[in-house]
């Protein structure tokens, strides 16, 4: 059971329908504890505008999404790193709890993985030297394995982990039950993450059969994923941050009136988490 003001909207879940300074009035209107914007809905809006009505709204920012993308150019350009700073003075800007970190895949036509997953720890620690001296906790997202290729070369949540630990202090993880939920070590690795690393929390569901592996999430309920056995072994290690919805799809909850979509998720969290 959980109620509302323990559920922050990612405003990738209405993201066809909403800009941010609407998903601010709807958060605030169906009772939600927080939000999580991306950057291109942040930036359309503007940071001040943004914290303002943010902090207006009385709503927590349970993280900004997203940083990262180290390999995008093929090696570490500048343009790559400012990016990184530039999230970092974002996510200060509105007082997010953490910069969400989606943190690459693999180089436009290459076969190098150990090569990419070098290069986004080497660029994470040109980031993390920035968000220290910020104060903005970096949360690397793990993305499920079938996003390797384009995506995020980070696949496991022990193998976050363990960049966090050669990296040391400031840097954790953001979990997402999207991407964790079919790992055998899951319970173990949230243990070992503890209260300090668990950065953020992200929920939505695993529908069988997934017709797209990115546009097609479930809402919390419609799916395979335990939502409230993670949620329990976050919590039991120490997370006493808000359950970000975050649901990309095409073709179901991007299509509906987005007040029935937050309705949906308040009844699901009730039900379903
Ligand atoms: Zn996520």
């Amino acid at each position: 059971m959980l109620t509302p003001d323990r559920i922050s909207l990612n405003t990738a879940t209405i993201k066809m329908q909403w800009s941010l300074a609407e998903a601010i009035e709807g958060c605030a209107r169906h009772g939600f504890g927080g939000i999580g914007p991306w950057r291109d809905k942040l930036q359309e809006m503007g940071v001040e505008p943004a914290a303002r009505a943010i902090r207006d709204a009385g709503l927590r920012v349970s993280g900004l999404c997203r940083g990262g993308w180290y390999t995008g150019e093929g090696k570490l350009t500048q343009v790559v790193l400012d990016d990184n700073l530039r999230a970092v003075d974002e996510a200060t800007g509105i007082g997010a709890e953490c910069l969400v970190m989606v943190v690459g895949g693999l180089p436009p036509g290459s076969r190098d993985i150990d090569g990419a997953r070098s290069m986004i720890e080497d660029g994470l620690v040109m980031t993390l030297e920035y968000a220290r001296s910020a104060g903005m906790p970096v949360a690397i997202e793990p993305l499920h394995p079938m996003y390797a290729g384009d995506r995020a070369c980070v696949n496991t949540t022990g193998q976050a982990l363990d960049i966090c630990d050669r990296l040391g202090e400031g840097i954790g993880v953001a979990l997402d039950v999207y991407h964790i939920w079919w790992d055998p070590e899951i319970r173990e690795q949230i243990r070992r993450a503890g209260k300090e690393r668990l950065l953020g929390f992200h929920i939505c569901d695993w529908l069988v059969p997934t017709q797209d592996i990115l546009e097609d999430r479930g809402m919390m309920g419609d799916g395979v994923a335990d939502i409230p056995g993670l949620r329990a072994e976050v919590e039991a290690a120490g997370f006493t941050g808000l359950n970000e919805v975050e649901i990309f799809s095409a073709g179901n909850w991007w299509k509906r009136d987005p007040d029935d979509v937050l309705r949906t998720i308040v009844e699901r969290g009730r039900t379903s988490c």
